[in-house]
């Protein structure tokens, strides 16, 4: 097996064969489909309000239904909500959620079809220590997960119940950040120190999860379990796909598709769910968008042009490929974003506030906001005015001449016999069938080339990948701009596709670029609408890929029965005052008891302490305890300030 390896075939597609498990009346792995599930946000004890929340859920999609059982007492009255929801016509699995407290989570086995342990907080409290084990000092700490850990695994298996032993990257145990560091492997040896227990106890009814609001780690860390599994000789268990902390809106999906998608463009993964800053009804859709989309990915894929048959870099780790700078692209430069002008008409300075470029007439100059194009591409004309300061103009190369202030875009085809070229910068377009080896080496040799690829296949994200991976293995250095084009999808469809087929190259560290082409529309307005969109989803996926930062993060947490205050709300009024602050990441949280975990990398933090009180921090070092939540965003503005990180924002000056 290839060192590199985590799913048998990188360029077709195929579902990871996992062992089925079962999860009441819907068994989830095997050959079953993948699942959708999501997540409670009311209060466990509000029995009816839980009802009610679970059957909206399940109505809109929701095949297992996630409640968090914080501890004795809610555990019971999952009882209650089980009954309630039976005499409704609602034989849903149901999921305890637990954290610390293994009590809860002995009496929720009894009652539900499934517990979800974090292994960074079942036998371990937070204390934020750094531990120096020996060998035989971190075997007795195994020792002691054991005994904790056992009475579960015992019931469990009385019982019928599954489990899901579910790490998040925020809430890893002293014992495994001493040991592993924050890092994709201490997140799967978290869990594997449970696994083995299990194993050991012939307990087989499991789920995996390796969650991070970081998608880099993520995808790394599930890539990681599988390769960890199988080099063990553990059973292919069942994995349960999720970023956490998503956001909200745009944001949100943007990020989960990169996350989630990619690893299910690698035929990984038994059940999705997507946390969303929103109702728990919205999640399911989502994820079923995600899934629905490798439904006859098999029968449809092409057959990917390529002889490297495993990923020739390494899959666990990020690295950005080495590519020599041409122009602005490639070696230390951020990704690009291209703006497509091709098919709109009669272009006025006007219409490029479509992609973030201002017109002022009152001072005859260009405004740019965060998300100005770098460059536009105008097809068959160049534009009729002098371009923005910051923005370049591509045309094609066969109206293109010298004496023009644009750049060519070639076809591979055409480039390599051309008498006509840019002295520094050529952008020549082709598929994997143009990519040959004599197209390589010609490309080794030339140092104006910004290759632009594009794939029309279903199995595009391991198309585009492969082209890249065929330049990776020769050592090729050209930069790379991704194209995608999109007809026929809904908008909602295109935020998910996109950001899965072109985040899943971008998070590998392949692309220097981004071309995504607008939904066609033959009236302008809707056009440059359209434009509006796909400027934004490129420079959002190239946040969500952890590329190029262009706008504050938000890491939210999804809301369960714990959170102490309006989620939706909250996040909302954080962002509307600090959505200027780009760069910055802000963690939002529920409660004090999981949310400075959860928040990881977080710049600043937001995390509900106690009714009506909020807790701020800096990084995980709490800065003010017990703020009244009315004056906590005013609080938090003041500390960013003092730290310098604050400024006004100057959106309206731009609009002008
Ligand atoms: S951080 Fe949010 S989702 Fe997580 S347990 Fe706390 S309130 Fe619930």
């Amino acid at each position: 097996m290839h060192t590199n390896w985590y799913c048998d075939d990188i360029n077709s597609y195929q579902r990871r064969e996992t062992v089925e498990v079962t999860i009441g009346g819907i068994p989830m792995g095997g050959s079953n489909p993948i699942r959708v599930q999501s997540m409670t946000t009311v209060d466990t004890m509000d029995t009816e309000g839980s009802i009610e929340e679970v059957i909206r859920m399940v109505d809109s999609g929701c095949e297992y239904v996630r409640i968090t059982a914080p501890s004795i007492k809610e555990a019971e009255n999952l009882k209650n909500i089980k009954e309630g929801l039976k005499a409704r016509g609602y034989d849903v699995p149901l999921v305890a959620d637990i954290h610390f407290t293994p009590n809860a989570a002995e009496v929720a086995a009894k009652i539900v079809e499934k517990v979800r342990i974090n292994p960074g907080n079942y036998a371990d409290k937070k204390k934020f220590d750094f531990i120096e084990y020996d060998d035989e000092t971190y075997q007795a700490e195994l020792e002691r997960i054991r005994e904790r850990f056992i009475p579960l695994v015992e019931i469990c298996k009385e019982h019928g119940t599954a489990m899901r032993i579910g790490t998040n990257h925020g809430s890893l145990s002293d014992r495994i950040l001493s040991r592993y560091g924050d890092t994709p492997l201490g997140m799967v040896e978290s869990a594997l120190e449970f696994l083995r227990i299990c194993d050991d106890l012939d307990y087989h009814n499991i789920v995996l999860s390796m969650k991070a609001s970081n998608t880099q780690v993520m995808v790394q860390a599930y890539r990681l379990l599988v390769q960890k599994m199988q080099e063990e000789g553990l059973k292919p268990y069942p994995l349960h796909l999720g970023v956490t902390e998503a956001g909200d809106g745009e944001d949100g999906r943007v990020k989960s598709a990169v996350g989630i998608g990619t690893l299910l463009e690698d035929g990984l993964g038994d059940t999705v769910r997507v946390s969303l800053t929103e109702a728990p009804e919205a999640e399911a859709p989502v994820a079923a968008a995600l899934i629905n989309r490798y439904d006859d990915r098999a029968a449809t894929a092409d057959q990917i042009n390529t002889t490297i048959d495993a990923s020739p870099k390494n899959p666990f780790q990020y690295e950005r490929r080495k590519t020599i700078e041409v122009d602005t692209f490639g070696d230390h430069n951020v990704p690009r974003v291209i703006a497509d002008f091709s098919e709109v008409e009669n272009i006025q300075m006007s219409d490029l506030k479509s992609i973030g470029h201002h017109y002022l007439p009152a001072t005859d100059k260009w405004g740019m906001s965060d998300h100005g194009a770098d460059f536009i591409y105008t097809g068959k004309a160049p534009l009729p005015f002098m371009s923005p300061s910051g923005m370049k103009n591509i045309v094609d190369a066969d109206i293109w001449q010298s004496n023009m202030d644009t750049y060519p875009l070639f076809s591979v085809e055409n480039y390599f016999s051309s008498a006509n070229k840019h002295n520094s910068l050529n952008f020549v377009r082709g598929n994997i069938n143009d990519i040959n080896e004599q197209v390589i080496e010609d490309l080794s040799k030339d140092t104006t080339v910004v290759l632009w690829i594009f794939s029309e296949n279903s199995h595009t994200m391991p198309e585009l990948r492969a082209i890249l991976f065929k330049l990776y293995a020769a050592n090729v250095g050209c930069p790379v701009v991704i194209e995608r084009d999109y007809k026929n999808v809904t908008p909602d469809e295109l935020q998910l596709y996109c950001s899965t087929d072109i985040g899943g190259v971008l998070i590998d560290g392949l692309g220097d670029g981004v071309f995504l082409k607008p939904l066609p529309s033959n009236n302008k307005e809707e056009l440059l609408d359209q434009l509006t969109t796909s400027n934004r989803l490129a420079f959002g996926i190239l946040q969500a890929a952890r590329t190029r930062m262009t706008k504050t993060e938000y890491i939210s947490c999804p809301s369960c029965g714990r959170t102490l205050f309006d989620l939706q709300e909250t996040t909302a009024m954080i962002r509307k005052r600090t959505d200027h602050l780009k760069g910055l990441k802000i963690g939002i949280m529920g409660c004090i008891v999981n949310g400075p975990g959860e928040m990881a990398d977080a710049d600043y933090g937001y995390v509900g302490s106690g009714k009506g009180k909020i807790t701020l921090y800096r990084g995980q070092d709490v800065v003010k305890r017990g703020v009244p939540s009315e004056s906590a965003v005013d609080e938090l503005i003041k500390i960013i300030d003092g730290d310098g990180n604050w400024f006004e924002s100057e959106t309206s000056e731009i609009e002008a």
